[in-house]
């Protein structure tokens, strides 16, 4: 089952999937994308689909589509409780993707993870309920997925640091943001991905939150888990090891590559991705990032150290600050602000409950409302 299949990672799982004959899809998920996705119900036979936006069910209902069709966001619940598949595979966007998260893993189905901000705000809730369920969580997310694969080829005990490799964005080697626009924005140097994540790549945000993802699906501490900047972005990860080795897992940005690996590993399956030519790459690069240009790293990590629902509350002001970057409200160095200001403002206490969590998340989503209005009043889109 694909959730969020009419994104970028949806639409590459559903190519994955396309190429192997032991995978049937049980049912897709979208928010409003109506027509794609019954589009897509067709092309693989599923006959189930789920659309949170309630108007776009309503619509998918009355076009004479003859599989069934469950709306708004207890839909998605129904979806995959009716099916029950044995992997559901998270690419909905944003912590949206929390509410499928935690049904999935409370029915002990297997979670195949992209929507890393549904780690990132559940945190420790999410991966007690994977294990209170014995259900694995399998990182999609490329570095992830390298690290991974790197783990788990080695003896418990051994591996000392793990490694995210950062692609720097758009801005690297850039001191002054305050005037690039949405479009310099959207133009990620190598990797093609949506919107919003494309965003938090180029404010680094996307590796900050990616910092908190490792934190919990490796159950590895801050102090273990570094951030290095490869502009080629052909090293995915790396981990070093007790006796001063390096792994890297290396290859093109081709996110059906973790994808699959998701899918079938620790099997592999034959994919149209070229292994890499060295002698055309040429050089490898590597740098420290910059927390001075990018303070959303910075920021990620201390509310990853702080713990409690901080990560929740970055997530939240990150999500309505990028919406409004998108909608040309503020100016790029306004996310990092927002975000700032918001942890200053929100206590993030830690949660007992996920309902917990969504209050924490509608607070920190007002105050980050209150921040652009505030903004707003002070003189406009600045
Ligand atoms: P996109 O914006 O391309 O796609 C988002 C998908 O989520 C769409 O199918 C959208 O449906 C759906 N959606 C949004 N809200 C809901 C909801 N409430 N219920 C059900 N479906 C919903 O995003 P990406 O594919 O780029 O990213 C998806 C996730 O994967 C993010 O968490 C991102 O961080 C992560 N990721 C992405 C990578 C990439 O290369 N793109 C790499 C690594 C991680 P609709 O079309 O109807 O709006
Ligand atoms: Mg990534």
């Amino acid at each position: 089952m694909i959730l969020g299949a009419t994104g970028s990672i949806g639409e590459q799982a559903l190519d994955v999937a396309s190429r192997s004959a032991d995978l049937r899809i049980t049912g897709l998920a979208a928010d409003s994308d109506w027509e794609r996705l019954v589009a897509q119900a067709d092309a693989t036979g599923a006959r189930a689909v789920a659309l949170a936006d309630e108007t776009a069910a309503a619509a998918a209902r009355a076009s004479g589509w003859d599989g069934t069709v469950h709306g708004g966001e207890e839909g998605v619940r129904e979806l995959i409780v009716s099916a029950r598949p044995e992997v559901v595979l998270n690419a909905i966007v944003g912590s949206a993707g929390l509410g499928p998260t935690i049904v999935t893993l409370s029915e002990g189905i297997e979670l195949a993870l992209a929507n890393k901000e549904s780690l990132v705000v559940g945190g420790e809730l999410v991966t007690a309920l994977a294990e209170a369920g014995d259900a694995r969580i399998v990182p999609v997310d490329s570095e992830h997925s390298a690290l991974h694969q790197l783990i788990r080829s080695e003896p418990p005990g051994v591996v000392d640091r793990l490694v995210l490799t950062a692609s720097g964005g758009p801005f690297r080697g850039r001191s002054e943001l305050g005037g690039v626009s949405r479009e310099q924005a959207l133009a990620h140097p190598t990797w093609e991905m949506g919107g919003k994540i494309t965003i938090d790549s180029a404010t680094l945000m996307n590796k900050g939150l990616e910092l908190i993802e490792a934190h919990h699906l490796f159950a590895v501490p801050y102090g273990r888990l570094d951030v290095i900047v490869h502009p080629q972005s052909l090293v995915h990860s790396l981990i070093t090891l007790v006796d001063g080795s390096m792994l890297a897992h290396l290859g093109h940005p081709d996110m059906r590559v973790p994808i699959a690996y998701a899918l079938h590993g620790p099997d592999r399956i034959d994919l149209p991705v070229e292994p890499l030519d060295l002698a055309a790459v040429g050089a490898l690069t590597f740098e420290e990032p910059d927390t001075d240009a990018f303070p959303c790293l910075r920021l990620a990590r201390e509310a990853g150290v702080a713990g409690g629902t901080a990560p929740c509350v970055l997530n939240a002001a990150n999500e309505v600050a990028v919406a409004a970057f998108l909608a040309g409200e503020i100016p790029f160095t306004g996310i990092p602000e927002i975000v700032d200001r918001v942890l200053a403002a929100v206590p993030a206490p830690p949660a007992a409950h996920f309902a917990d969590l969504y209050e924490r998340d509608r607070e920190a989503r007002e105050a980050a409302e209150r921040e652009l209005r505030s903004r707003a009043a002070a003189g406009g889109a600045r």
